[in-house]
């Protein structure tokens, strides 16, 4: 009776029970072997590459069972929270196409399980705590910050495991009424555990992950519920899993060394325990080390960063499928455009060790995506890439002549071996700007556009560029085109071959290529450009001919 006083003392206004909230939120009922997961960010900051990675993971899980994937707001850290963050990973997760089924969906909640933030949960968390002061399984501490740095400073000095526990818990010998004198003395307080855990002894249990686990039992006595009456991390996430059903929690493997803790927690408040698989680190190589992707040295650690370079997002999540399941890439060079849930992800086959993340893996999968696609699809991607970092210019560059752009996007695409250059749409425009007449004025006004080979004189130059406006045939395909440009070879004095050449060096100018390149450099602005004849074809003959005579102009 003594403890219910004091829990009634602590909680006036908790008129619920465990039963009410058991009745609130019941099983959910769906079929057999549904995995229910979450994903639970802190909104600290931007969506990171490795939370991605978990949260990809979780909704797979979901989808592949036919469960349910919700999100859950861990905000009960206000001092770290930022402004507007909550909103902005919903955001991205919904173009990372890892939106929740239920729960905190940015502007939005939506689910019988909510609320599906924490610092809304302030009741239910109370409620469970009023019913522990109750049975003894939480006690208010009134160790003010002073005591704890004292009893940190003996342990230290005594060479013993830092922290509130056994003979170290002092508030934990107060007698309940003890406790009611000093909170009706308006003593502040927070609310701790009471672990019966024996840190000498040792608990296993089966990661979904990483197999059977030896660990030394808890035996802290945690706060649960901070002085601003809001929760720790792992006393709500207890709470939470419970009651929002979970049956199986996705998350970093950095939180392996608490499972004692929240093991016991689930056992005291004789909730079942959801099923726990600890994922892998995502590491980087830093100077031949590894260490953990980190939000502050690198880049790619914010999914951000691939957005705004418009990278595709199926090309992401396809790499990091990659370092989730060792039999993926085999599953996914015979499924290149299957849609990556019909691949049969597994649990089992994840890594163990911290998987390194590599930005050239992720520009392999990225090309081989692009080069998938058909032109008008293409197109499509990189107008909502256009719109994504609000490029109005081009956009209306693109969309005013698409046909146009279509046709310049399908150069080398419908082959058996289609152009891989693109592995993020910010490199297209660089690389086809030349199309466009203002460019390539740009160039000659800016003087960038690439010298001719010095072996060939000014006279040599002028008569090729006079016979590409004459001699060459446009209309009867690309070998009859190539033939009419050897043939202007021939008659310039170099060789059709590098075989002809080779044996009389002397007798020629140079080879076709060279030749191929005088025409490219006058039309493109440099050596480099995807298939020529293509690209004359969509420039047409009267732009041809405009810059032939343009760069005759400039060698006079
Ligand atoms: N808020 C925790 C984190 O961001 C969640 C861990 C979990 O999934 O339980 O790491």
């Amino acid at each position: 009776m003594i403890r219910e006083k004091l829990a009634n003392l602590i909680f006036p206004e908790i008129t619920k029970t465990l039963s009410d909230l058991e009745k609130e939120y019941p099983p959910r009922t769906l079929k057999a072997g549904a995995e229910v997961t979450r994903f639970a960010p802190s909104p600290t900051g931007f969506l990171h590459t490795g939370s991605l990675f978990t949260a990809m993971v979780a909704k797979t899980c979901a989808v592949q069972s036919e469960g349910v994937f919700f999100v859950r707001l861990e905000d009960t850290d206000t001092k770290r929270e930022v402004e507007g963050a909550g909103e902005s990973l919903l955001k991205e997760m919904k173009l990372f196409d890892v939106f929740p089924h239920e729960g905190y969906m940015g502007n939005k909640e939506e689910g019988k399980y909510g609320p599906y933030k924490q610092s809304e949960r302030a009741d239910i968390y109370k409620t469970v705590i009023k019913q522990m002061i109750k049975d003894d399984m939480a006690y208010p501490c009134f160790c003010t910050s002073h005591d704890l740095n004292a009893l940190r400073a003996t342990q230290e000095a005594n060479k013993v495991v830092p922290g509130y526990y056994g003979a170290y818990a002092t508030c934990s010998f107060l007698s309940a009424e003890e406790a009611i004198k000093r909170v009706e003395n308006g003593d502040p307080y927070v609310l701790r555990f009471r672990s019966k855990g024996n840190h000498d002894r040792k608990i296993t249990f089966n990661d979904v992950i990483k197999g059977q686990i030896e660990i030394a039992e808890n035996d802290q006595h945690i706060v649960i519920l901070k002085s601003d009456g809001l929760p720790t991390y792992h006393f709500a996430h207890v709470v939470d899993d419970h009651f929002m059903r979970t049956t199986l929690v996705t998350r970093g493997e950095e939180w392996i060394s608490s499972v004692p803790l929240h093991l016991e927690l689930f056992n005291t408040l004789k909730f079942n325990t959801p099923r726990y698989a600890h994922l892998p680190v995502i590491n980087k190589l830093d100077n031949g080390n590894k260490r953990k992707l980190s939000k502050r040295k690198d880049k790619e650690a914010a999914v951000t960063y691939f957005l705004d370079l418009g990278y595709p997002v199926k090309a992401i999540l396809t790499y990091l499928m990659s370092i989730a399941n060792s039999n993926f890439e085999e599953w996914w060079t015979g499924n290149k455009r299957a849609d990556l849930s019909a691949f049969d992800f597994n649990l089992s086959k994840m890594s163990v060790d911290g998987a390194l993340f590599d930005l050239e893996k992720v520009n392999y999968f990225a090309r081989e995506y692009i080069a998938a696609l058909t032109a008008q699809e293409v197109v499509d991607e990189y107008i909502d890439y256009l719109k994504y970092i609000d490029d109005k210019e081009l956009l209306t560059r693109i969309t005013n002549d698409r046909e146009r752009f279509t046709k310049i996007m399908n150069i080398e695409r419908e082959t058996l071996k289609p152009r891989k250059d693109y592995s993020h749409y910010a490199l297209v425009y660089d690389s086809i700007n030349f199309f466009y007449a203002d460019e390539f004025q740009k160039l000659i006004d800016d003087q960038t556009i690439e010298p001719f080979k010095e072996e060939l004189s000014k006279e040599t130059v002028e008569k090729l560029l006079n016979d590409f406006a004459t001699k060459l045939i446009y209309s009867e395909g690309n070998e009859a085109w190539f033939n009419s440009l050897k043939e202007v070879a021939l008659s310039n004095g170099f060789a059709q071959n590098n075989k002809e050449f080779k044996a009389n060096p002397e007798g020629y100018k140079g080879v076709v290529a060279d030749v191929a390149e005088v025409l490219r450099i006058s039309v493109v602005g440099s050596r480099k450009s995807p298939n020529l004849y293509e690209v004359l074809l969509i420039l047409g003959r009267d732009e041809v001919l405009r810059r032939l005579s343009i760069i005759k102009s400039l060698i006079q």
